[in-house]
């Protein structure tokens, strides 16, 4: 048993450690350079990185510029977002500025989605259809976030790759055995490399009502319940209430010899209490084992469906906990953004944020400097001396909710 386990700050550090990773898994990485590369992140909503839902734009890159370095120039980004935006036909993709990095490195981007189905028998006789771009793949990367789950108990390698299912329909189909069905979809599509992204992870009510925490962790390996459990005790989280591990050591996929392997690990340093993912009372009663399925039958139907696609429905689902995202339609645009300098401490921190390396803060408002609009550098600046100019859309909703947690954790 093998695992990469590290701390990065910034992105040259995390630069060097993908690098580290890559040379430690060198021998599995594919002989032909054409072979097609796909890497799925995790791009469950629009909430950028820093909120602790998705994957950092900083280890995507590394990836993308480690991989383009080896000489594999067939690379895909893909990912199937979460159900409600897909419909609401909000593109997380685009919010998250994962085409515009995409668009950087010349690499191709997709919304699984969208992609030509591929049929797979889940567990109970459901078929669900997973994305065929997937599927056929010579090489899958699974780059996940590390987040504490209301549903799942953590979210890292095991059930990231639910997002390689298509669309609201197929995912729907496979939340009566959620645990099993995560794990039949990662022994059918089998990720060849994890690298989890713990930079800045989430704690408490994720996947998208948690809170930022910063643990510069990048943890990698080619054993996803390995990664998993290492990642549980990262977050010192009882992997039984992982559901996903429950089950796997149920299944004899959990092993004595990983819960040796990790309680050997040296990593005191990085471990730290998550708070556990606790909802309100009526999403706690609703989603409790023995009423679940009750649910999942009434969620099913075409009115339900209609009823909570409603904006009065929606506040409602927000406000009572049912539902942790808020489908804001106004998209964000940047028209520029500029420094001022009397705020300016130049204590570098923005220089480690930016994903594309824009020499910050003295590049910032020089024309054609690469830019991609992630806001980063402008919501850790502990100074608030980014100006930013345009409209801010969706991202106000994310202001109010974060600004001040990631200012101080960044
Ligand atoms: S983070 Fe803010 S204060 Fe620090 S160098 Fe950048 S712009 Fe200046
Ligand atoms: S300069 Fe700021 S907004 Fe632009 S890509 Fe870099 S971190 Fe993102």
């Amino acid at each position: 048993m093998q695992l990469y386990i590290n701390k990065a700050e910034g992105l040259k550090e995390i630069k060097e450690r993908v690098s580290e990773v890559f040379k430690l898994y060198e021998v599995i990485l594919p002989e032909s350079r054409e072979a097609s590369i796909f890497l799925k992140p995790n791009l469950n909503a629009n909430m950028n990185a820093l909120t602790g839902n998705t994957t950092d734009l900083r280890l995507l890159a590394a990836v993308i510029e480690e991989l383009k370095g080896r000489g594999y120039n067939n690379i895909t980004i893909g990912e199937g977002t979460n159900s409600g935006y897909y419909r609401h036909g909000i593109s997380v993709i685009s919010r998250l500025k994962v085409d515009a990095l995409a668009g950087y490195h010349g690499v191709k981007v997709i919304d699984l989605n969208y992609s030509e189905p591929h049929l797979v028998e889940f567990e109970d006789g459901v078929k669900a259809s997973v994305a065929r771009d997937v599927v056929d793949a010579d090489f899958l990367i699974n780059i996940p976030k590390l987040k504490t789950h209301f549903e799942a108990g953590m979210s890292v390698c095991l059930k990231n790759m639910m997002g390689c299912l298509i669309g609201q329909e197929n995912k729907k189909k496979t939340h009566k055995s959620l645990a099993r069905n995560i794990l039949h979809i990662n022994e059918y599509v089998k990720p060849c490399l994890h690298i989890v992204d713990g930079l800045i992870a989430m704690e408490g009510l994720g996947p998208t009502r948690g809170m930022p925490v910063k643990t510069g962790l990048i943890i990698a390996g080619t054993d996803p319940y390995l990664i998993d459990l290492t990642c549980a005790r990262v977050a010192k989280f009882d992997y039984k209430k992982v559901v996903t591990l429950r089950v796997a050591e149920a299944l004899g996929r959990l092993t004595q010899e990983h819960h040796s392997y990790v309680n050997s690990l040296d990593i005191k340093d990085s471990e730290r209490e998550f708070a556990p993912p606790t909802a309100g009372f009526l999403a706690t009663f609703i989603h409790s084992p023995k009423r679940q399925k009750y649910f999942l039958a009434i969620r099913n139907t075409r009115l339900f469906n209609y009823i909570c696609s409603t904006k009065i429905a929606g506040k409602i689902l927000y406000a009572t906990g049912l539902r942790q995202d808020v489908f804001i339609d106004d998209e964000m645009h940047c028209e520029s953004l500029s420094i001022d300098w009397k705020k300016c401490t130049r204590c570098g921190k923005c220089d480690k944020y930016c994903p594309v390396g824009i020499k910050l803060p003295d590049d910032l408002d020089k024309k054609g400097n690469g830019c991609i609009h992630c806001l980063y550098c402008f919501m850790i600046c502990p100074e608030k001396a980014i100006i930013y100019k345009g409209k801010l859309g969706f991202v106000s909703e994310q202001l109010r909710q974060y600004d001040e947690i990631v200012r101080k954790i960044a």
